[in-house]
């Protein structure tokens, strides 16, 4: 056994002392080096200065809100699945303070932090955190927009990354096509072999910089045998993931569900704490806060990590886009699993499984999308919907099927938002049961109520005229449901047949002159009293 002697090209062997100098190269080159360790009854990733410092002999025990420490019963360094801390924590720090600025008698001066110098090296990566720092790079480095806080850290990284021997209890990376084998993206990769007559590491070099550390570490070439030995462990853990979940077609699945009744019974259960998101390695939302000391003479700008799962998350004007439970949680899982998709060309979720271990209580994200697949939302009878508002009175058969393609059965939960004034008026709607406000936004005073809609009535008539954006806002009031039209697919349909345009029109001009008459009476309201009336 020698430094040097295979190149790394070939899967070498290095003992327990050759690991030790592993981690004595790269404190060498300068980096600081993060892995797992026990701390707090939990394995998280800390500063790691000798093996002695690994999880030796410890696993986890994980189920939906469980998780427990306990021995294996052997000297396994890397015999767990994963802890409550992602990696982000280190590329993607939960607070990290941008800017100061200080002011003195004749000037203020604003001082950005500058990024990180540090260097990194990450031992024990998991395939599937390593995925999930790919889908990371893709947020922070790909867009229009890069954070070089985020850049620094991670163009200077070294990754030891470890294959699983050992499934989580709510692993399920295999569906995810993420784990348990690292396939990419590392400079070196171990597999841990733990036999009667060894406790060593199949290691691999994924990078030059990973051939040049091996090089300075004792090592050997490894045997079939040991190969095969590694891939067994690979494939074991492989067919004892804890959970499991179709995802080919997850997406569909969810974009034809949103009005799906298992999104209420999960906001029956969702406590809204953002668990999920904190420990998630791919969730990357934050929002910024800025603070002064009591002089006023020092100010300081801090980042710090944010969820979708906190009202405040989707504030504007007058209040919360997604008031309830059970938006937050459909938004933050159709997400996850479907639009994250349309946006970065990858799901956002890597089946780690921490957000069903770490949720208080036990909200599986694969259950979740279980339940939906058993009983979807069944989409036929639209038309037999249709056929009961009085909008469609009086329409020929044909042109309610012809606009039926267009309808879709939406829910609103009271204070919810249908929309928001000044978004994208690409709906309108036919309200079956309940009541809407609209409102507008008047500054000093808050929103101010100029209508309501009721059953049998219709919201929305901006989807008609261009540039199809709301001119107010229009809140669900009670527990609201509706027919959704797509605005486009029913102009398009309109611009085909005028037949059906003309139909359109004549329902919708009533309303809006009714409305408009309404108006009128109000500003002669306004004027009488010279001031608002709700
Ligand atoms: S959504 Fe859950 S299982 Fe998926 S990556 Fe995030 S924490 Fe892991
Ligand atoms: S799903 Fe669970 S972890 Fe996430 S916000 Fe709801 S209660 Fe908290």
């Amino acid at each position: 056994m020698g430094a040097g002697t295979l190149h790394a090209a070939l899967d070498a062997i290095v003992t327990l002392d050759g690991l030790q100098a592993l981690l004595q190269a790269l404190h060498r080159r300068g980096f600081r080096i993060v892995g797992p360790t026990v701390r707090d009854q939990a394995i998280v990733y800390d500063d790691i200065d000798s093996i002695g410092d690994l999880p030796r002999g410890w696993t986890d025990d994980q189920d939906g809100g469980h998780y427990r420490l306990t021995q294996r019963g052997d000297e396994a360094l890397f015999g767990y699945a994963v802890g409550p801390e992602s990696w982000k924590r280190f590329l993607h720090p939960p607070l990290l303070r941008l800017w100061r600025a200080e002011r003195d008698a004749d000037t203020t001066s604003v001082v950005p932090d500058s990024p990180s110098a540090e260097r990194l090296a990450f031992l024990g990566v998991r395939a599937c955190e390593l995925h999930a720092i790919t889908i990371q790079d893709r947020v922070f480095l790909d867009g229009q927009y890069r954070d070089p806080h985020y850049h620094a850290r991670r163009e200077g990284a070294f990754i030891v990354a470890v294959n699983c021997g050992k499934a989580g209890g709510t692993c399920f990376c295999v569906s995810m096509n993420s784990g348990p084998k690292v396939e990419q993206g590392f400079d070196l990769a171990l597999t841990e072999l733990i036999g009667e007559s060894q406790h060593a590491f199949l290691i691999e070099a994924g990078s030059d910089t990973g051939r040049a550390v091996l090089d300075e570490v004792p090592h050997r070439a490894a045997t079939q045998d040991e190969i095969k030995a590694a891939k067994a462990v690979i494939d074991r853990t492989a067919v004892s993931m804890g959970r499991e979940m179709r995802s080919d077609d997850v997406r569909e699945l969810l974009l034809r569900n949103l009005e799906h009744p298992r999104w209420d019974d999960v906001a029956s259960r969702c406590l809204s704490c953002a668990n999920c998101t904190m420990v998630c390695p791919t969730c990357f939302c934050t929002t910024v806060e800025d603070t002064t000391d009591l002089t006023g003479d020092h100010a300081e700008r801090w980042r710090r990590w944010d969820s979708c799962f906190t009202m405040d998350f989707s504030y504007i004007h007058g209040g919360s886009v997604r008031p309830s439970a059970r938006s937050r949680y459909r938004q933050w899982m159709t997400h996850k699993l479907a639009t994250w998709i349309d946006q970065f060309g990858t799901s956002g979720c890597v089946g780690c499984g921490r957000c069903i271990t770490w949720c208080p209580v036990g909200i599986d994200i694969t259950e979740e999308v279980r339940a939906i697949r058993a009983s979807p939302v069944i989409t036929e009878g639209i038309e037999d919907l249709l056929r009961e508002h009085p909008f469609v009175r009086g329409l020929d058969e044909n042109v309610v099927v012809l606009i039926a393609g267009c309808a879709k059965n939406v829910m609103f939960q009271a204070n919810e938002y249908i929309f928001r004034e000044g978004s994208a008026a690409d709906h309108f709607y036919l309200i079956r049961h309940g009541t809407v406000a609209l409102e507008m936004f008047v500054p000093g005073r808050g929103p101010f109520t100029f209508l309501t809609v009721k059953s049998g009535e219709i919201l929305g008539a901006d989807w008609l005229i261009p540039p199809y954006r709301s001119s107010f806002d229009a809140r669900a009031v009670e527990l609201t449901r509706a027919i959704a039209f797509d605005g486009k697919c029913l102009r398009e349909k309109c611009e085909l047949d005028h037949h059906v345009g003309y139909e359109m029109m004549k329902r919708f001009i009533p309303p809006l002159v009714g409305r408009l008459q309404m108006a009128r009476l109000q500003c002669l309201e306004i004027h009488d009293d010279g001031k608002l009336q709700r």
